[in-house]
């Protein structure tokens, strides 16, 4: 066999890179699924992955290669954002999208936005604007047209099943979680997130979502919260969540795992042990979070039954799981 030493050399001297994805945490069981749709979401998050890992091998961005893999998810029908998000109690969308870079601590975000095709390509764009952080509603769906985004009509973001969803919590009369069922035994989070190390050390965090079905009085969930489902720091790690947004928000769960590596001297997976399975858990708040740190480190860690996440490092190699 011919060794190609050009090759070797170039491949030792890649400087870490590494990317994770997630499409939501819950009440995922084996015995719920069947083999046709567990192949969907796994084909799906390997997609997410592969389309922001490319992006790190060639020597592109963190922050543009978790935008690519968020917009591969919003754009499947089977994760609650984009394109599959879910019914507010008035019929119509209400999605919330943020991003965050480690370098320098841009940030952006967005909430209640409806039509808006990829809501992770409007929080990109406040990021990058430096007079905003965070913007809302019919003011962010007005910043997106001014910003060339892509609209879609209610065809688009309509499908029987989130209709049937939307027909039982209306019947119901309550808000519910991304599930089909009241039993509260049987929750799942659908939001999508995605967290990642580029060549040249920066880290990223990004989250989507259209958060819970049948959802009122403009009730806004932890997605867009910068801290608490979303948080990157060059000093830490990057970290996106997904579960019961309350509770994260309470805990500002994003931010309390960066806090903890660079305040106590915690290692990223002793940092989210301690707010997943301590801090959410006393609380009552079922979860999961993915988080990568500067030496590449990665953790996918959930309180629930499952997490849909996979990551994918230098050596290509792209690991999906589900179950716990
Ligand atoms: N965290 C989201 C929210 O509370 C839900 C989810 O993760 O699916 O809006």
């Amino acid at each position: 066999m011919l060794i190609n030493f050009n090759r070797v050399f170039l491949f030792l001297n890649m400087k870490k890179f590494g990317i994770a994805v997630h499409g939501g945490a819950g009440t995922i069981l084996k015995s719920k699924m069947t083999a046709e749709k567990e192949k969907e979401y796994s084909k799906s998050i390997e997609l997410a992955i592969k389309a922001g890992s490319e992006i790190l091998k060639s020597g592109g961005k963190s922050i543009d290669a978790i935008t690519e893999s968020l917009i591969t998810l919003e754009d499947n029908p089977l994760f609650n954002a984009g394109k599959g998000s879910v019914f507010t109690s008035a019929g119509s969308h209400s999605m919330d999208a943020s991003i965050m870079s480690g370098k320098d601590l841009q940030a952006g975000s967005v909430s209640s936005v409806s039509g808006v095709r990829n809501p992770i390509l409007l929080a990109k764009a406040v990021m990058l604007d430096p007079d905003l952080v965070m913007i809302s509603g019919k003011g962010a769906e007005e910043y997106a047209r001014a910003s060339g985004l892509k609209f879609e009509d209610e065809k688009y973001f309509y499908s029987e099943f989130r209709f049937q969803q939307y027909l039982k919590a209306a019947e119901n009369g309550k808000a519910m979680l991304d599930h089909s069922t009241f039993d509260e035994s049987d929750k799942k989070f659908g939001t999508v997130g995605a967290v990642a190390l580029d060549q040249y050390g920066d880290l990223a965090a990004a989250t989507s979502t259209g958060g819970m079905t049948f959802v009122k009085f403009g009730r806004i969930g932890d997605s867009p919260v910068i801290g608490a489902g979303t948080y990157a720091s060059n000093n830490s790690c990057a970290v996106s969540c997904t579960g019961d947004g309350e509770f994260f928000i309470r805990t500002i769960a994003a931010y309390d795992v960066s806090a903890l590596m660079e305040y106590k001297g915690l290692t990223l997976r002793e940092a989210c042990e301690e707010v997943v399975n301590r801090k959410l858990r006393e609380i009552g708040g079922e979860g999961g979070l993915i988080a990568i740190d500067k030496d590449c480190n990665i953790e996918m860690i959930f309180n629930s039954q499952g997490m849909y996440r996979g990551f994918s490092k230098n050596d290509g190699e792209i690991y999906v799981s589900i179950y716990n």
